[in-house]
Formats: C-alpha cells, sequence, structure tokens
C-alpha cells in the first residue's frame, strides 16, 4: 500500500515569473525539506531530511488530475521542482510522460543533478524537454563546504552524473552556477568550474548569485565580479542574477498590503513583487492563500495574469 501523501494539497503552484522560463507552472514533488543537499544558499530553508532514498510520496494519477485543472493558465513551461530535489521523486519518468499525453507544454527539471549518477535516474529524465541541474564547486572541499550532501554523494560521482547524462540525453540542457563571495569565486575555484563545465559539455551555463533570503549567511558577488566571470566561462555562460529584483531582507510583506495595492488597481505577481519588494516565492504564497481565502481572484488581460481585489 502506498504511504499516505505528506504534502499539502495543492501540488502545483504558479505559473510563477521566471526569467529563464517565463511563466512556469511548477509541480512540487517532494515535502519541505527533502533534499540530497543542504546548500547554504538554499531559499527553502534547511534540509531537515537529507536523503538519496527515492520515494512516490504522490500518486501521478493525482499529480496529472490537478494539472488537468491548471493548464488553462498557459504556462511556458511546465516544472518538475519545489521544495526539495525532484529527482527523490521516485516516478519522475512516468509523470513525465502522462504530462506529455495531456498537454504540449515543454517540461523542465530544475535538478541539483546529484542523483544523476543512477542510471534509472538519467533513464527518467529522457523525456524532459530541458533538464536544469547545479554545479557550485570545483572540488570536493568546496562542494561539501556550499551543498553540504548527504553520505555516498562525492564531487567526482556527481560530475561523473552530469556528464553521463549530456551523452545520453538529446533535449536542452542548461547548467546553473550559484556564485557565493568568498567561497566558489576565486580564480582558482572559476578555472576549476570551467574545467568542470568543458568535461559536461551543457548548452548554456547559467551563472547566479543571492538574491533572496538564503538558508544560512552567505554573501552575493558585486555585478561587476558576475560580469568578470561571465567573460571568462565565455562561449558559454550568462549572468541571471536579478539585481533589480533585489530583496529587501528585513521587508516581509502581509496579505493586507497585498489587498490593499489590489484595492487600487489589478496587479501581476510581478507587479506585487517589485512594489513591495519581496521575492515573487513569497508574492505567489501570499496570492495562493488570498486566492484560496476568497480575498482575491485571478483575471487574465493579454495572456497575463492579473489579481484583483473583492
Ligand atoms: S539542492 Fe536545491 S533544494 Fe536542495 S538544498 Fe540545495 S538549493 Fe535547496
Amino acid at each position: 500500500m502506498k504511504e499516505k501523501s505528506p504534502l499539502k494539497a495543492g501540488h502545483i503552484f504558479g505559473p510563477v515569473p521566471s526569467r529563464r522560463l517565463g511563466r512556469s507552472l511548477g509541480i512540487d514533488l517532494i515535502p519541505a525539506k527533502t533534499c540530497t543537499y543542504d546548500c547554504l544558499y538554499c531559499q527553502v530553508g534547511l534540509t531537515t531530511e537529507k536523503t538519496m532514498q527515492r520515494k512516490s510520496w504522490i500518486s501521478v494519477d493525482e499529480i496529472i488530475a490537478e494539472l488537468k485543472d491548471k493548464l488553462s493558465l498557459k504556462p511556458d513551461y511546465i516544472t518538475l521542482s519545489g521544495s526539495g530535489e525532484p529527482t527523490l521523486y521516485s516516478e519522475c519518468g512516468r509523470l513525465i510522460a502522462e504530462i506529455k499525453k495531456i498537454t504540449s507544454v515543454s517540461v523542465a527539471v530544475i535538478t541539483n543533478g546529484s542523483l544523476l549518477f543512477l542510471p534509472e535516474v538519467r533513464k527518467e529524465l529522457l523525456g524532459a524537454d530541458l533538464v536544469m541541474p547545479s554545479l557550485d564547486a570545483g572540488d570536493e572541499e568546496t562542494f561539501q563546504k556550499i551543498n553540504r550532501p548527504v553520505a555516498g554523494i562525492t564531487f567526482e560521482k556527481m560530475v561523473q552524473g552530469l556528464i553521463d547524462f549530456r551523452t545520453e540525453y538529446k533535449g536542452k540542457y542548461w547548467l546553473e552556477v550559484f556564485l557565493i563571495a568568498g567561497l566558489n569565486d576565486s580564480d582558482e575555484q572559476i578555472e576549476k568550474i570551467s574545467r568542470c563545465i568543458e568535461r559536461i559539455q551543457p548548452d548554456k551555463v547559467q551563472l547566479n548569485t543571492v538574491s533572496r533570503p538564503p538558508a544560512e549567511d552567505v554573501k552575493p558577488l558585486t555585478p561587476q565580479r558576475l560580469e568578470q566571470i561571465e567573460k571568462k566561462l565565455n562561449k558559454y555562460a550568462e549572468v541571471i542574477a536579478d539585481f533589480k529584483g533585489t530583496v529587501t531582507e528585513d521587508f516581509t510583506a502581509k496579505d493586507d498590503d497585498i489587498i490593499e495595492m489590489l484595492k487600487r488597481r489589478p496587479c501581476s505577481a510581478d507587479d506585487i513583487a517589485a512594489g513591495l519588494k519581496i521575492s515573487n516565492l513569497e508574492v505567489l504564497k501570499h496570492i495562493e492563500d488570498l486566492v484560496k481565502s476568497g480575498k482575491i481572484i485571478p483575471t487574465t488581460q493579454n495572456n497575463k495574469i492579473y489579481y484583483k481585489a473583492i
């Protein structure tokens, strides 16, 4: 008998406005916060269940039923991501195949890449249109410092998984490198990361840094240093860090702030985030609660979703 899902009802979130994916409809497959890593920069918080044991916390049928209701929101991507490492979900392959049966919207997987050393995980992701793994270190010591992996995942094993997947996968393969001041931004680390990238051969490398409240006290790179690193990694790299949307860390919006804003005029999630200087993730958490409680309603205009206070 399948375990009762410890996930709260509502496994689909968004669409989340994303610089990389446009409007991304997220599927959260993992209970917070279950992951193979415990990254210093994690925006979900500290890992409470660090594991590499794969499970099915929720049935594929349940997810598909919920997804069908949300397709009218016309997302650019359906994204396997959420509150932990999505490849810990043991039915990723079947889920991707079932999504493909009901929609032509592209499927992306945002993963830390740590389980790609497992042949079954690589096989399950072959049906995705876009896979976006992470690489935040150039050696074992830095990997342990930043990603704090579960026992059994070593740096070389993880990198080899990324290389093996590249040789088997025909879809788009974008590597994200999350840079932290003083930890992985030295010339030596960048040189080592660059050598790993040459071995992995992704289609793109996207450079990110701290802009939303992280799990631990870590610092962002300056835009100038990011640009230098972008030039060093030349042909592959682009900066995706969003400095315009930097969060004011000591500011947290309340539901009332959002309702007050929407009483004046309908706003998109981006408008609210920019207006209240909070992350899109935080806005979406508020929005979901406010829609559920009937205080605001979504409305579509020119293919964009706006929210109005009732
Ligand atoms: S891999 Fe992702 S979810 Fe897991 S700890 Fe790191 S940032 Fe958080």
